[in-house]
């Protein structure tokens, strides 16, 4: 049985750091063995400098995929990303800049193309949040950028992407529980999310008859920068019940959700597409 990461109270700010957390989070479990489900593959993810995006590209990379990582602003993250990638012998191409500015998303796939010459596999991960108790405390600035940088920044993305991608290619988007729950404290949050997943079923629709896959993973709570950056800055006690509300009564640690995007990214997915994965501690929300 996995253990309970045993989190205290801390802050942080927006977009938060590995480097701040305590305890560090761990991206993937030392006997996880990769049998080369993404040999020689090219992989964009966004926000893989930390968090999920970070577990992700590092099972890729065990996997025999080379990874191009698009983050924000943290560099230090973003260069141990690199480094973890490149001790498992496969190639990564750092790229930081904003995901809700289209010429950005864009330049972004024209640099993976010019040094990968392809793209299989397109991650939308990237995203934010902040915490408000009630829609009358949600400035629209707040509004504009959760949506700019969770769903905007997927469509941009996606736009770019997609005359590159071709048959047994996968795009899998980050969503989330809280699309299904709907708690109190993240409605513009919630409301991407759920827009993610409707995202990611029509576009499944659209592409399914070219043999790409669209699905989506939608994670529990993470023990991940970006809660001590918004939960945390919020109220730092919070974080010490982190997790505690779900069936497995603990946060989950990053390298419980990368795996996910391997199966979705590879071939073992082939008849999926269109669907929800839930890592999520045991909530059952049907969908
Ligand atoms: P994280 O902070 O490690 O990763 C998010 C990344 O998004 C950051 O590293 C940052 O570089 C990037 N980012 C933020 N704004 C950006 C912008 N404007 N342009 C470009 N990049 C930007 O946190 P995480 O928890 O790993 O988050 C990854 C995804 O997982 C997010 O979509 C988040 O909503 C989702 N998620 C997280 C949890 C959780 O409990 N941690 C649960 C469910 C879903
Ligand atoms: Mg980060």
């Amino acid at each position: 049985m996995v253990h309970k990461t045993e989190i205290h109270a801390q802050s942080q700010s927006l977009p938060g750091q590995e480097a701040l957390m305590t305890p560090p989070a761990v991206f993937i479990r030392n006997d996880y063995l990769g049998s080369r489900k993404l040999q020689d593959k090219v992989a964009l993810i966004s926000g893989a400098d930390s968090g999920i995006g970070r577990s992700v590209a590092l099972h890729f990379a065990r996997e025999g995929a080379d990874v191009v990582a698009l983050y924000l602003s943290e560099h230090d993250d973003a260069r141990e990303t690199r480094r973890l990638v490149e001790a498992e012998g496969r190639r990564c191409l750092l790229i930081d800049g904003d995901l809700g500015n289209p010429e950005f998303c864009r330049d972004a796939v024209a640099k993976t193309i010019a040094n990968f010459g392809k793209l299989n596999v397109l991650v939308n991960n990237a995203g934010t949040q902040q915490v408000q108790k009630c829609l009358t405390a949600i400035s629209d600035e707040q509004w504009r950028t959760t949506f700019r940088t969770n769903i905007d920044s997927m469509f941009y993305l996606t736009k770019a992407a997609l005359p590159y991608l071709k048959e047994d290619d996968a795009i899998i988007n980050t969503a989330s529980i809280n699309a299904y729950v709907g708690p109190a404290l993240l409605l513009d949050y919630s409301a991407t999310k759920g827009a993610i997943i409707s995202f990611t079923r029509s576009l499944s629709n659209q592409v399914v008859g070219k043999g790409i896959r669209v699905n989506a993973v939608a994670p529990g709570p993470v023990w991940t920068p970006l809660q001590p950056a918004t939960l945390g800055a919020y109220d730092p006690q919070l974080l010490e019940d982190f997790g505690s509300d779900t069936p497995m009564g603990r946060a989950a640690q990053p390298w419980e959700i990368g795996p996910c995007y391997v199966f979705l990214a590879s071939l073992d997915a082939s008849f999926i597409s269109g669907q929800t994965l839930h890592p999520n501690g045991g909530t059952v929300v049907n969908g």
